[in-house]
């Protein structure tokens, strides 16, 4: 039996580990470095927190989810969603909490990975998944001062509960998915808020809407009628995905839908002149919502689009020189999406170093394989994020292919796999060259390592993806 360790309890890590547990491999562990699992949606709890992509395609296809309360759910249902998928498959008991792995090494001798955790403490198994996700490390912004604040001050992916907001003034750093969801709950809780934007989004209308008992009811009754629904959603993300270039039909359309949605909610041509974005649309994040551009158009709140030069004791200082006074600064200033694997030590083939391999920037076959690192699978890897599209999908189809690359692995005897160079570097040029033509070349986003290599997103619509991960093509790997 391969025995199968899995780094991180999310969404990618219960992902494979169903996968795996339902084609039969049984010997499957997760090792979660926190108290519960659920990834960013056990740390994400700030006012509004929720998904912009619809619940129904929000899910894994194998189980949807009848009793989604709305279409575009908040945290704390998606958050129970996982933990309900993890309880009945099996998941949940295989879980052990408060280990954070801190190495892993390869052992030529017996084709196996040690993995060492914080406590010195170390496992082996047969194969290794990385399943810590991309947005798993919030990002502080280096602005002098941080640490001088007086009041509460804190990262929305670690937000202070304790922290008493009412009747105060906040100040939030970041305009973007997060601080679009937090912001309306602030000002809709009477606070005064400054919002500091060093730049404007594209911000399409949400079609949310609640689901009555008698959604509930036929879904449950005539699950089809869910299953229609999210058909409907993915062929539309399908659309959206492939209008990721401002020149396309799509992005035109969706652009000029962006800016209509910004003038019929903001009135003031002052405040729209400052929300109104200078880059391609899709080269930054596009986000979804009604209540972000009315937030900031009340009398309570302001925006702030000279950069950030200093936080004080008692406020956030601009580049002119003016000083905001603030009772509460909250930092909604995004994640380290170019970590991936870096906050562990990982070692190859020769005592070769993931880090150094990934100097320039991650990439790995299909976003899971990289030549030199035998039974190593990355989940949701270098190039696997979507700029539209629910990430569950391509989850999905990651644990596929790793479950099939193990299928193979017992039915041959084999006792480990690695991806060929030839193949890695052939799908690396063809990734690289679409990447360079894509929007996403064109401004500054976190879809970019330093080097200017794309790494975080797939190029264009999930079906491609899902079509090529669908059947192992073992001339593909060197089996041993
Ligand atoms: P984000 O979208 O990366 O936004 C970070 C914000 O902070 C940006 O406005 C950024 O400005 C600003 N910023 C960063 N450093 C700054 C500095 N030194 N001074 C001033 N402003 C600074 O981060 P996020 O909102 O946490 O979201 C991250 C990702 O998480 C999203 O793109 C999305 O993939 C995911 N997310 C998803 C959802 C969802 O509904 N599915 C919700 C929340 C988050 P610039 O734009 O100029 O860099």
């Amino acid at each position: 039996m391969t025995s199968i360790g899995i780094i991180g309890s999310g969404f990618g890590g219960v992902a494979v580990a169903v996968e795996m547990l339902r084609g039969g491999h049984d010997d499957v562990r997760l090792w979660e470095r926190g108290d519960d699992l659920g990834g960013v949606w056990r740390d994400n709890t700030y006012p509004g927190a929720g998904c912009d992509v619809p619940s129904p395609l929000y899910s894994f296809s194998y189980e949807p989810n009848p009793n989604w309360t709305r279409r575009y759910a908040l945290q704390q249902e998606i958050h129970d969603y996982l933990r309900g998928v993890a309880d009945k498959h099996g998941v949940t008991p295989r879980i052990s909490y408060g280990r954070e792995v801190t190495a892993a090494t390869w052992n030529a001798d017996d084709s196996t990975w040690t993995v060492t955790f914080a406590d010195d403490s170390s496992e082996t198994v047969d194969i290794l998944v990385s399943a810590v996700g991309q947005l798993s490390e919030p990002v502080l912004p280096a602005i002098p001062g941080v640490d001088s604040f007086e009041g509460p001050s804190f990262h929305s992916a670690r937000w202070d509960h304790d922290a008493d907001i009412h009747g105060r003034t906040v100040a939030v750093v970041g305009s973007g998915a997060s601080a679009v969801q937090l912001v309306p709950h602030l000002v809709r809780d009477g606070e005064r808020v400054v919002v500091f934007q060093r730049s404007p989004n594209y911000l399409l209308p949400k079609p949310d809407m609640p689901y009555r008992r008698w959604h509930s009811a036929l879904f449950h009754r005539v699950p089809v009628t869910q299953q229609a629904e999210r058909g409907g959603i993915w062929t539309f993300m399908e659309q959206f995905a492939r209008g990721m270039d401002a020149m396309s039909p799509v992005g035109k359309i969706n652009r000029a839908v962006a800016l209509r949605h910004m003038h019929s909610q903001v009135k003031d041509p002052q405040l729209r002149a400052k929300l109104t974005p200078d880059y391609p649309i899709g080269c930054k994040r596009i986000l979804f919502s009604n209540e972000f551009y009315p937030a900031l158009a009340e009398p309570t709140v302001e925006v702030v689009t000279e950069a950030v030069t200093e936080v004080r004791p008692a406020g956030v200082v601009d580049e002119s020189g003016r000083e905001h006074p603030a009772d509460v600064v909250v930092y909604a200033t995004g994640f380290d999406s170019q970590d991936f694997l870096d906050s562990i030590d990982v070692t190859g083939v020769d005592g070769e170093k993931l880090a150094t391999r990934w100097a320039d920037g991650a990439h790995a076959y299909l976003g899971m394989y990289v030549p030199g690192f035998p039974n190593l699978f990355v989940t949701y890897g270098p190039n696997t994020n979507l700029g539209g599209g629910s990430i569950i999908y391509m989850l999905e189809a990651q644990a596929r292919h790793m479950r099939q690359v193990v299928d193979r692995l017992e039915a041959g005897s084999y006792d480990s796999v690695e991806v060929t160079a030839s193949t890695d570097e052939a799908y690396d040029r063809e990734l690289s060259e679409k990447l360079e033509r894509s929007v996403w070349a064109s401004c500054e986003n976190w879809y970019r390592h330093p080097s200017g290599r794309i790494t975080s997103n797939w190029p264009g619509a999930t079906l491609p993806f899902a079509r090529r991960t669908k059947t192992l093509e073992p001339s593909e790997f060197a089996w041993a």
